[in-house]
């Protein structure tokens, strides 16, 4: 054991300590820590990432815990960079305003505001916005553009802080973030004492259903320690007070699930949305591990199919670079044993990750006008999740003979 990890052996959740392991993947070092051509030198730290399920809640969770200090304060995932998700929090944020109806003045606190992308939709709608983020740059970047933004962990004490310097907060929001912190319970207290009489709290996370319908393994990382699903939720917010009492499933990064939150016994009504959703998980039987831990094999299966392809290609003197850099690329390529060399380069959009180099594998991370200029005859597209995006705007690579290859779900090649 080093002191930038720990493993915890007990349930996220619940505290219970009977875990049950259902899926090795391949250690990894940290799936964002991309790095700079002066590192090139260190090995980085490869740390375990092991799947458990908790047998009294039914948690689903990694039990290694990389220090956050060494995943989030120099985290260069931007949320501003992807149209994509622009729009989609532009959407999210119009959702909740009508839905709701929050007091036009109100305070909007998101934790784990990254570039401050959702908040400016409520601050465009006239409410008053308030970012927390441990990511120093980032923060002091949103500070900057008008999106006050506290460089700091979310904690019970600064839910605290915020409350007695602003107020009680009428939307509470948090992406992703409610998958990427380890302590959630005080993650959860501390919204539970902030949160306004009639506030919501909305949060996304990646919904375990779809991680484990689509084989969604890669998006399996350090950073998410937690794949969610309604039935353990539900259940850890009655024991802090709080009810979910909506829950709606939504496309982002491959199928996620997007929960409303509020004080026990609040004013929102119940619309049957978490019952239909408890029914799903149900009958995928995602309450017992043993249905958990089939996922490993067709993990294996799919890893066959596309290393078996890779393989081809190169045999056939075939070159091979691929397209995003996402966080999940770094569990994909080391769980299917990808080769340091295999890929020549990695094309992304974002200009924090160009010129630097992938985690561990050291893959050169290149702009896009790069991709034309050295035409590699195959473009895995390890963003798969915007695969049809990515292939309708690389229409002039595709143009030149060169053919896409998509992992996930399923292994295909285009054209
Ligand atoms: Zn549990």
């Amino acid at each position: 054991m080093t002191t930038r990890y720990f493993r915890r052996y007990h349930c996220q959740l619940c505290g219970s300590r009977e875990l049950t392991l259902i899926l090795s993947l391949a250690p990894t070092p940290p799936a964002n820590a991309f790095v700079p051509e002066s590192a090139l030198g260190e090995e980085q730290e490869c740390f375990p990432l092991d799947v458990f399920h908790c047998e009294q809640c039914h948690h689903t969770q990694l039990t290694d815990v990389v220090d956050p200090a060494v995943l989030f304060e120099n985290y260069v995932y931007v949320s501003g960079t992807s149209p994509a998700f622009v729009r989609h929090f532009e959407d999210y944020a119009n959702t909740v305003i009508d839905r709701f109806a929050p007091p036009g003045d109100g305070l909007v606190v998101d934790i784990g505001s990254n570039d401050g992308t959702l908040l400016r939709f409520f601050q465009n709608a006239g409410m008053t916005v308030l970012g927390v983020d441990p990511a120093k740059d980032i923060a002091a970047t949103a500070t900057a553009e008008g999106i006050e933004t506290m460089p700091q962990f979310f904690t019970p004490v600064l839910a605290r802080e915020i409350m007695d310097a602003r107020g009680k907060v009428s939307v509470v929001t948090a992406n992703n973030v409610f998958a990427h912190a380890d302590d959630l319970k005080s993650i959860a207290e501390g919204i539970a004492t902030m949160l306004a009489p009639g506030g919501i709290f909305v949060f996304e996370v990646s919904y375990l259903v779809d991680v484990f319908e689509d084989v969604l393994f890669d998006t399996i990382y350090h950073e998410h320690m937690a794949y969610h699903a309604v039935g353990p939720l539900q259940q850890f917010f009655r024991g802090i007070g709080l009810e979910l009492f909506a829950a709606e499933r939504i496309p982002s990064h491959g199928g996620s699930l997007r929960g409303y939150v509020q004080l026990a016994e609040g004013q929102h009504e119940h619309d049957g949305s978490v019952e239909n959703l408890l029914a799903v998980e149900r009958a995928l039987k995602l309450d017992s591990s043993a249905t958990l831990k089939e996922f490993g094999a067709r993990i294996d299966k799919l890893g066959q199919t596309f290393t078996g392809m890779i393989r081809e290609l190169q045999a056939a003197g075939k070159t091979i670079a691929a397209y995003g850099a996402p966080a999940k690329a770094t569990t994909l390529l080391y769980h299917f044993g990808i080769a340091p060399g295999t890929l020549e380069f990695i094309v992304d959009d974002s200009p924090l990750k160009q010129g630097l180099f992938s985690p561990g594998l050291h893959i050169p991370v290149v702009p896009a006008e790069i991709l034309l200029e050295k035409q590699p005859d195959i473009l895995v597209i390890l963003a798969w999740n915007f695969a049809e995006v990515i292939m309708e705007k690389n229409a002039a690579f595709a143009e030149k003979g060169g053919r896409f290859l998509v992992p996930v779900p399923e292994v295909r090649l285009y054209p």
